[in-house]
């Protein structure tokens, strides 16, 4: 048993899920790559001929993103990303184009938010946002329309 496989236990139990090969081959995809869409870790775990279907993937993404270990950030065209549950603070950029997801978490996104929710006399226990729009190299290529 490795270290990560005893963390991914531990986390699966902390957020009252089962622990099954699935879950812990899916999340330690996530230990080396900060997003993945579920294509990417069917691809991750096909190289480690570790037999889990597609179908179970996304079910067990689908799972974790409901347990709050994931967080899922939907793209246009029905496109999914998912990145480690962080807590705090997260700002993404998403592209709808070409499904570009970048984590802008600076002190700067923090502080706008914590002055919009005091505003509001709002104080924040945590904060996700999502930013759509199309990255500078799709923008850079003009051959598809912005609309998602
Ligand atoms: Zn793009």
């Amino acid at each position: 048993m490795t270290q990560a496989n005893r963390d991914g236990m531990a986390l699966l139990a902390r957020h009252g899920l089962r622990v099954t090969r699935p879950r812990l081959e899916v999340l330690r995809a996530f230990d080396h790559h900060d997003r993945l869409t579920g294509e990417d870790v069917y691809r991750l775990l096909a190289r480690d001929a570790s037999g889990i279907s597609m179908a179970t993937i996304y079910r067990v993404l689908a799972e974790l993103a409901g347990a709050h270990i994931l967080d899922r950030y939907v793209l246009g065209r029905g496109a999914s990303v998912f990145a480690r549950h962080r807590g705090g603070h997260s700002v993404h950029l998403a592209c709808c184009r070409c499904g570009l997801v970048e984590a802008c978490d600076d002190e700067h996104a923090s502080a706008a938010l914590a002055m919009l929710a005091a505003s509001r006399g709002f104080v924040i226990a945590e904060a996700g946002v999502v930013v759509k729009g199309v990255c500078i190299a799709c923008a850079a290529s003009p051959d598809e329309d912005v609309a998602s």
